[in-house]
């Protein structure tokens, strides 16, 4: 067991009092339990490889982003005969319509909120390479990416619409483009470098910072 400064009784986690923990029913186990005694899951100290399966698919997820937003998404025949639309194209189509609070969703939903997922990742990442930042900055960082999770909701429902729009395609009408292939791969890919990172890596790099 490590030996820490009288003021850091704090940072005794779970490996140090021989214990790890059951990511999928929770329950906690002793350290040389390699399956969970309850839901038979394996556990793991730490996700195995997290950080290069991690920086694998956000890289991988970065590539997909530059062909999601300048490959055509769809072709909607009523829009100019049919003209290809780029995500921005489709963006400034809405508004000539009128249609500027779907504009604004389907920006926010195809090329803010997955350009912030990716940069947060990368960030996240850097931070358990380098502890350089102070702990409740990590925290509070790690807050921010949580937060901006429960947006990726609007990335669902930016590919519902696809599927439909696929779907409706076959009818004549609408046909999805190359780009939205491509979209739909970043999201599933960011989605997984995101479960594949294991924050409690942020941790260990401040005790080691720290100690
Ligand atoms: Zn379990």
């Amino acid at each position: 067991m490590k030996t820490y400064p009288a003021d850091a009784q704090h940072w005794i986690n779970g490996s140090d009092a021989g214990l790890k923990l059951c990511l999928d029913c929770h329950k906690v186990c002793a350290e040389q339990t390699e399956r969970c005694p309850r839901c038979g899951a394996r556990v793991h100290q730490r996700r195995q490889n997290s950080i290069a399966r991690s920086w694998a698919l956000t890289l991988t997820a970065a590539l997909l982003y530059i062909p999601a937003n300048l490959l055509p998404m769809m072709t909607v025949s009523k829009f100019e005969e049919g003209q290809p639309q780029t995500i921005f194209s489709g963006v400034i189509e809405l508004v000539n319509h009128g249609m500027v609070p779907i504009a604004l969703l389907v920006f926010t939903a195809s090329v803010v909120v997955p350009l912030l997922k990716l940069l947060g990742m990368v960030w996240l990442l850097i931070c358990v390479r380098f502890p350089g930042a102070a702990m409740h900055r990590q925290q509070t960082l790690y807050r921010v990416i949580v937060w901006i999770g429960r947006w990726s909701m609007l990335d669902i429902f930016i590919i519902s619409l696809l599927v439909g729009l696929v779907q409706f395609g076959q009818l004549g009408t609408v046909t999805a483009g190359i780009g939205a292939y491509a979209f739909a791969s970043v999201v599933v890919t960011t989605m997984l470098a995101a479960m594949q990172f294991d924050p409690r890596l942020l941790w260990d790099a401040a005790e080691v910072k720290k100690l």
